[in-house]
């Protein structure tokens, strides 16, 4: 039961102009898949064979002679989210109880936006900004290297990819125009949403 990359959920060509599908190809052909089949050969034969990605995950975090096989379980669980994360003519605000939420939880969503782009471009070397629900509140979360808030008592709703191989081929070093670009292209607020409504269910 070896885990399988997970299609994109749109063409490689369809965030264009603001992700190349060049970019696409290698984040996920390469980069992702990479973790995929490096995953597989760390827990091939073991007690964590048959276990769920999220499984993995929790049973790993922490535990430093597990340390490779979490930091590959999470970032395929990470990738596979970022690229809902993002929609062809994506950006705009979110809607209904999410877009009230953020007003409750942040002031206004041009605060909550300053907050995750501050995020993403703050996290010194790799790693990931997120919107996550913890205990009811909303918060602006970033994460080094692979971890991520399932095991942090944290429901995530959105992720933003920090890593270079995210944006390198099409932004060089220029980290905050692409998470700028992120917020007002890309984002996928439908997905959110709806992670927000089964968070809250
Ligand atoms: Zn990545």
């Amino acid at each position: 039961m070896a885990f399988e990359l997970p299609n994109l959920p749109y063409d490689q060509n369809a965030l264009e102009p603001h992700i190349s599908a060049n970019t696409l190809s290698f984040h996920h052909g390469k980069h992702h898949q990479g973790y995929v089949n490096n995953l597989n050969n760390l827990i091939k034969g073991t007690d964590l064979e048959n276990k769920s990605l999220e499984e993995i995950i929790k049973a790993t975090a922490g535990d430093p002679s597990k340390v490779a096989i979490f930091n590959n379980a999470a970032q395929v669980w990470n990738h596979t989210f970022y690229w809902h994360s993002m929609k062809p003519n994506g950006g705009g605000q979110p809607t209904g109880a999410l877009a009230e939420k953020i007003k409750a939880d942040f002031g206004s969503f041009e605060a909550f936006k300053e907050q995750f782009k501050a995020a993403g471009v703050g996290q010194f070397g790799s790693g990931w900004a997120w919107l996550v629900l913890e205990n009811g509140t909303l918060k602006v979360t970033k994460t080094l290297n692979a971890e991520n808030p399932l095991h942090q008592n944290q429901i995530p709703l959105l992720t933003m990819d920090v890593w270079e191989h995210a944006y390198y081929l099409d932004y060089q070093n220029r980290r905050p125009d692409y998470a700028q670009t992120f917020l007002d292209h890309l984002v996928n607020w439908d997905f959110a949403a709806a992670n927000f409504a089964k968070a809250t269910a």
